[in-house]
């Protein structure tokens, strides 16, 4: 399997140019919602489309259902529930 550098590849939605940020995603469920903040992505500059690395997608969804989860245990309803990785 090729290995590719998704830096160097620019946006499939409009050919811009994608830049290395730091992005914040939030997601909803049963009306909890959960929020990702300080998670690497790459984010086109022309149209706003979000990149990540290769299975690093994934790696998201998974932790957003993990808190979901954790949310709905605590009773955490109404509130949010926000998870930050930081690096020390
Ligand atoms: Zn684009």
């Amino acid at each position: 399997m090729r290995k590719i550098d998704i830096s160097k590849e620019p946006c499939s939605e409009c050919g811009g140019r994608l830049e290395r940020k730091y992005i914040t995603q939030e997601y909803e469920r049963e009306g909890v919602k959960v929020k990702l903040s300080g998670i690497a992505a790459l984010v086109c500059n022309e149209c706003g489309e979000i990149y990540f690395q290769p299975g690093g997608a994934d790696k998201v969804a998974e932790a957003a259902n993990s808190l979901l989860r954790l949310a709905v245990i605590e009773k955490q309803h109404k509130r949010s529930l926000t998870a930050q990785i930081c690096r020390v």
